[in-house]
């Protein structure tokens, strides 16, 4: 399978002011990740809040706006022949990446619909700002085509936003980003504060789409159970750098890290009583991550030099890689 994305030792940093506002402080909020999303794959990114998902899709989008800025590496997406640097991308350019090439449902993206408008104009304005040649008849009839391969009511176009639910506002914004038929998707917690049933039916529906367009999708989520239910690979996170990434069914089988093995036993089980126990502690500051490994205050199997060297990602199996000094 071809990479549709590359991505190599990125670092993205927040510059903040400290609290006296006099210097900058840096959060390494993304710190040395490389990844690479194959084509076509569902690959999840996962790990506890405030451990640099969100920032991770930002800067794939290239979406880097202050404070958010690059201090090293490269992102790459192999689309066709071309092999586009987002992260050089002007605005012109970003303009043709972003919808055609890649989409970002935000967190919170229910929220992103302008509530005086109908849903209509907000897939017109779509078409108009990301295609050249806007053709009301045309928009409207690939407007109607999308709606209808995805299972959502025609209906919804006359509606304003306040008179959907939330899934069904969830659903439409799925369908705005992917209006031009991307080639990758990233969705950041879509299925956050949203009920069982309709967490289902969003899930289904990046399913669906993802066999339509045969398009990549990177989710991101704190849930491990979603991340069970569709992703082919996960990408475990925490403190700015990825811990461990391998396929789903082995993250979850055989878990290598002591952190992922955190994450997964603390998942709900049917008929299992145990008692759950929480990661004590808390993740650490990123603007002084802790030298070693960064899990090193929180892990209770950790030895002397974990608090020293950080330990390398590892292949552990076929496609699988962990970084942990007992691996070694
Ligand atoms: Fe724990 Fe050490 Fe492994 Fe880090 S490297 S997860 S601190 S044992």
């Amino acid at each position: 399978m071809n990479n549709v994305l590359d991505v190599d030792n990125l670092k993205a940093y927040y510059i903040v002011k400290t609290v006296r506002g006099a210097t900058a402080a840096k959060v390494h909020a993304v710190d040395d990740v490389s990844l690479e999303i194959k084509s076509g794959e569902i690959i999840g990114i996962a790990g506890e809040s405030g451990c640099g998902k969100s920032t991770l899709a930002k800067a794939l989008y290239g979406w880097i706006t202050p404070p958010l800025q690059i201090f090293g590496g490269s992102i790459f997406y192999n689309v066709g022949k071309e092999k586009i640097d987002i992260l050089k991308a002007d605005e012109k350019e970003l303009r043709k990446i972003w919808w055609n090439i890649v989409s970002y449902i935000p967190q919170g993206s229910m929220d992103v619909l302008n509530p005086t408008m109908r849903i209509r104009d907000h897939f017109f304005n779509v078409i108009k700002s990301h295609t050249e040649d806007f053709v009301k008849e045309k928009a409207e009839a690939l407007v109607i085509k999308h709606l209808d391969e995805l299972g959502l009511p025609r209906e919804v176009l006359t509606s304003f936003p306040h008179q959907l639910s939330g899934g069904m506002k969830q659903r439409v914004v799925i369908a705005l980003a992917t209006i031009l038929g991307c080639n990758v998707i990233i969705a950041d917690e879509p299925t956050t504060a949203l009920d069982v049933m309709v967490q289902r039916g969003i899930l289904q529906l990046l399913m669906d789409i993802q066999s339509k367009l045969n398009c990549s999708i990177i989710l991101i989520t704190h849930d491990m159970g979603v991340h069970a239910q569709i992703t082919d690979r996960i990408a475990i996170m925490y403190a700015g750098k990825i811990l461990e990434l391998g396929p789903t069914d082995q993250i979850f089988e055989d878990p290598q890290q002591p952190y992922t093995k955190f994450l997964i036993s603390s998942l709900p089980r049917i008929g299992d009583k145990s008692k759950k126990t929480s990661i004590g502690g808390r993740p650490p500051s990123l603007v002084r991550p802790p030298k070693g490994c960064r899990f090193h205050p929180r892990c209770p199997l950790a030895i002397d030099i974990c608090k020293e060297i950080e330990p390398p990602l590892i292949k552990v199996n076929e496609e699988h890689y962990a970084s942990c000094h007992l691996l070694r």
